[in-house]
């Protein structure tokens, strides 16, 4: 039998890992789609969450930048329901209210508790316009209106929408893989059959285009195989924000990319600039020897 010491750095262990298979409390606030539930009895996440422990950094639509929002009111109220050693999992409604650590624009976040499961049910501003000034900066890298199905695919998801969003997702997720290949085509390293791949294959295949953290959990894109007819609102749902992350990240790095590239034109015409005007000046002070 395992000492008490050994027993109580176990339950310790068990503990931090339900707490990291949890979704991050800004997950939940920004990204979350609204109506999602998530079944949980963890009470230091319960609490965290509930007393508003936390921090995130997000667009703020008031500074039209990204800002620190944290807690910023007091935490009074509530009287002697925090002696209840229980209080975290008591059934209520809650508020969660973080200030913008610029200028103090609010950011409010509602929940219902019932007990076992947590549901997120508004959410001021909402997801579509913290998250869809946020993703301005990706509307070069996604023509033909794959810009305006990524905005959509977020406002449906706000509103509780799952398969509906999804599809969208799906649809950018498979230009981007397209695209992608294509780019590695267009340098003769086409992989064969790539159209008949799995997806996490093909993103296995793209492992050098794609963002790195893409490829380690590519398992997680299995989903985006799966026919449109066997999906379900719930799946959808859970699957959305990952699925969102990951074109975001792949737009991320190719806007960097793109701005690396941009940026190595300009000093390689600055550096030519500047070789010109020494080759000049020197033929000119030649004459003066
Ligand atoms: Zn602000």
């Amino acid at each position: 039998m395992p000492s008490i010491p050994a027993q109580l750095e176990e339950a310790a262990r068990k503990e931090r890992e339900a707490f990291e298979a949890l979704p991050t409390f800004e997950e939940l606030c920004v990204s979350w789609p609204l109506y999602t539930e998530l079944r949980t009895t963890h009470r230091r996440y319960l609490s965290q969450l509930r007393r508003m422990e936390f921090q995130f950094d997000a667009h703020c639509v008031g500074c039209n930048d990204r800002s620190t929002f944290k807690f910023g009111g007091s935490r009074g109220g509530g009287a002697g329901l925090k002696s209840d050693d229980d209080w975290m999992l008591k059934a209520g409604m809650f508020d969660i209210v973080m200030s913008c650590q610029r200028k103090g624009h609010q950011y409010v976040f509602s929940f219902y508790y019932d007990g076992a499961e947590l549901l997120k049910f508004g959410q001021l501003p909402s997801l579509e316009d913290i998250v869809g000034a946020d993703i301005a900066k990706f509307r070069p890298l996604l023509r033909d209106g794959y810009f305006a199905e990524l905005r959509r695919a977020t406002g449906l998801a706000s509103h509780g929408i799952g398969i509906g969003a999804f599809v969208y997702l799906r649809r950018i997720f498979e230009k981007l893989i397209h695209d992608h290949h294509r780019m590695l085509s267009d340098d003769g390293k086409a992989v064969e059959k790539f159209d008949r791949l799995r997806m996490d294959e093909k993103i296995d295949a793209l492992k050098d285009v794609l963002p790195p953290a893409l490829v380690r959990h590519k398992a997680a894109y299995g989903i985006l195989s799966v026919g449109l007819h066997e999906l379900d609102e719930d799946s959808c749902r859970k699957h959305f924000p990952v699925v969102r992350a990951a074109i975001i990240e792949i737009l991320e790095q190719d806007l960097q990319a793109r701005e690396r590239e941009r940026a190595s034109a300009a000093l390689e015409a600055e550096i030519a600039k500047i070789s010109e005007n020494l080759k000049g000046r020197n033929t000119e002070s030649q004459p003066e020897k």
